[in-house]
């Protein structure tokens, strides 16, 4: 059992995206990759962000984590995590907060693995920020590999990556995440390379090692199902928008958004009756080159009119902590920026 002496517990979010814009530069042009982001994770919150490929998940993920790639350009916006603006801290500091406050787990396993080390010396170097012998460093990552359903981990440990299966490189990243009892840990499309059963298993073992190390996870995945087992609120993004967000109730049963509700309905857990070729939203994604008159999802929208091809909408309430960016709900009040 993995101590919970991490008490992160407090009144404000443990992480705070404020109107964060992102642009990638290309040869075509400015890919604005992410347009007025914002959302927040509270302490020991599970966060779902869903939408299509291409929707700006993996470079949220990747932008809290100061992982990105050369040509992204951060143009506005704040990522306050514990109350300090990630962007704004000097690159030491930010580099110390990985693998310590901040982990992550990405779609392929062997991204985080090095494939030349043993599981042994990659599980110790994690804990380089513990105060602790080698041997309680070994002992702690048996322990891990343990809860994460390695058989004989105390023999295992000393194995190679390619020792094993897909799904165990998958725990044991998990493991290896866990195990420096992050406060927030970011997990990237964590079960999309693993068959269903597997999923099945990974997502009930993030949510029992969430619980006791009473971490807060962003949840990033296209798969609707695994967010409404895992998540307590689901952030909806749209060619790098968040079109919607709310508790994870008011989403699968209230969604007020329009793409929300086209995603559900393509949801293969929610159609009612067995077909061949499952349903897809129809037309594409917008391009993300240059800026966008009007509302993002106009051009596929069943409910577009006249205005959603002239002006953006705003955030509109839908219920407590739900809201949606959508003309249609302007009734409701606008959500104060
Ligand atoms: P998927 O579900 O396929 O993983 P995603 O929602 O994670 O999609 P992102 O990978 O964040 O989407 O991509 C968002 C947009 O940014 C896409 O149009 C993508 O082509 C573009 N993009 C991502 N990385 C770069 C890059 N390094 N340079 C240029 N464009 C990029
Ligand atoms: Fe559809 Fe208009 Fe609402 Fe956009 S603003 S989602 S186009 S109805
Ligand atoms: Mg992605």
């Amino acid at each position: 059992m993995i101590p919970h002496d991490r008490s992160s517990q407090s009144m404000s979010p443990l992480l705070e995206i404020r109107h964060l814009n992102l642009d990638f530069g290309t040869p075509e042009g400015r890919i604005h990759a992410l347009r007025n982001v914002s959302l927040d994770v509270a302490a020991a919150e599970v966060v779902g962000v869903v939408g299509e490929s291409g929707s700006g998940k993996s470079t949220l993920a990747y932008t809290v984590m100061g992982l990105l790639s050369e040509n992204a350009d951060v143009t506005g916006g704040e990522i306050l995590f514990d109350g300090r603006d990630l962007l704004k801290m000097p690159a030491q500091s930010r580099r110390s907060l990985l693998g310590d406050r901040l982990s992550m787990v990405f779609q392929d396993p062997m991204t985080a693995l090095n494939p030349v080390r043993t599981i042994e010396s990659q599980m110790i170097d994690i804990q380089h920020h513990e105060q602790k012998s080698r041997s309680e460093k070994r002992d702690r990552a048996i322990d891990m590999l343990h809860r994460v359903g390695i058989p004989d981990p105390q023999t295992r440990i000393g194995a190679y990556p390619h020792h094993f299966s897909g799904g165990m490189r998958q725990r044991i990243c998990i493991a290896m995440a866990l195990l420096v009892r992050p406060a927030l840990l970011i997990a990237d499309e964590p079960t999309t390379a693993l068959d269903a059963t597997l999923e099945v298993q990974i997502i009930h073992l993030l949510k029992d090692l969430q619980r006791e190390i009473g971490c807060s996870v962003l949840f990033v995945s296209h798969h609707l199902g695994a967010v409404a087992e895992l998540c307590d609120r689901v952030v909806v993004m749209y060619a790098g928008e968040v079109v919607e967000q709310g508790d994870v109730r008011g989403i699968f049963r209230n969604p007020g958004h329009p793409y929300t509700r086209a995603l559900l309905e393509c949801d293969p857990a929610r159609l009612k009756r067995t077909t061949r070729t499952l349903p897809t939203i129809s037309g594409e994604v917008p391009s993300l080159l240059g800026l966008q008159k009007g509302c993002i999802f106009s051009a596929r929208c069943p409910q577009a009119f006249d205005r959603c091809v002239q002006e953006g909408p705003v955030d509109y309430p839908i219920s407590a902590g739900q809201t949606a960016r959508c003309h249609l709900l302007e009734e409701k009040r606008p959500v104060s920026a």
